[in-house]
């Protein structure tokens, strides 16, 4: 009994390894089949920075996911960082909003979309602080959006939310490559210091020409056009 029983038990050690890596093996397929059904979505992470209304942050989320086969998934709030507040203005510098979040992006994000009701501004040619409504950096991982301006010149909250969503697809745009376009009522149009007329006479949506200007695989993500 006893000089068998070591073997026996062996034996059981053998058979219940060669069951686990069996197990191993048809857990990985299930895995590597689930991928080729659907390949796992890129993620547009949605980043609060300072105190936004939900509706504001869900209409950024809608918009981006009406446009793109992306999971838009929406973060905990982030403080604006102390670094980036710019005294003499009483307003936030928008590249230095985007360089905080650079350096710790929320976990397995594609690109950033971080949102804001406070205050931004940026360098623009010749002038050191010119405000503006958003931010995006060109092919960059991230981008980000004010409500400040649209809040004081929307009559209505539905003009607001609209001219919010087409801003989002439009820093968003920045971040897949785009640069200013001239195409008419192409969401990429150049504001041109008039972000209120421009944002009325945006479609919403990325032209064909700057379409074409995307990598394939980037492509493949736009959604056709409702
Ligand atoms: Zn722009
Ligand atoms: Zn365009």
């Amino acid at each position: 009994m006893e000089m068998d029983s070591p073997r026996s038990g062996a034996g059981l050690t053998r058979h219940s390894a060669t069951l686990e890596r069996l197990l191993l093996v048809t857990a990985l397929l299930g895995a590597a089949l689930a991928c080729a059904a659907e390949a796992p979505q890129r993620v547009v992470a949605i980043v609060p920075l300072g105190a936004v209304k939900q509706e504001y942050l869900d209409r950024v989320a809608r918009e981006i996911q009406a446009r793109l086969e992306v999971q838009v998934r929406i973060e905990p709030r982030r403080e604006l960082p102390a670094g980036a507040f710019y005294t003499p203005r009483k307003r936030w510098r928008a590249e230095k909003l985007l360089e905080a979040i650079d350096a710790s992006p929320p976990a397995g994000a594609w690109k950033v979309v971080a949102v804001t009701e406070a205050e931004i501004s940026t360098t623009k040619g010749d002038i050191f602080d010119w405000g503006v409504a958003g931010l995006g950096s060109i092919g960059g991982p991230s981008c980000v959006v004010s409500t400040h301006i649209y809040k004081k010149h929307s009559k209505t909250r539905e003009a607001l939310l609209r001219r919010l969503g087409d801003l989002a697809i439009h820093e968003l745009g920045h971040t897949l490559g785009f640069d200013h376009c001239e195409t008419k009522a192409c969401v990429m149009a150049d504001a041109k210091g008039k972000a209120i007329t421009s944002a009325d006479a945006s479609s919403g949506q990325y032209c064909a020409q700057c379409l074409e200007r995307l990598l394939p695989e980037d492509r493949a993500l736009i959604k056709p056009h409702p």
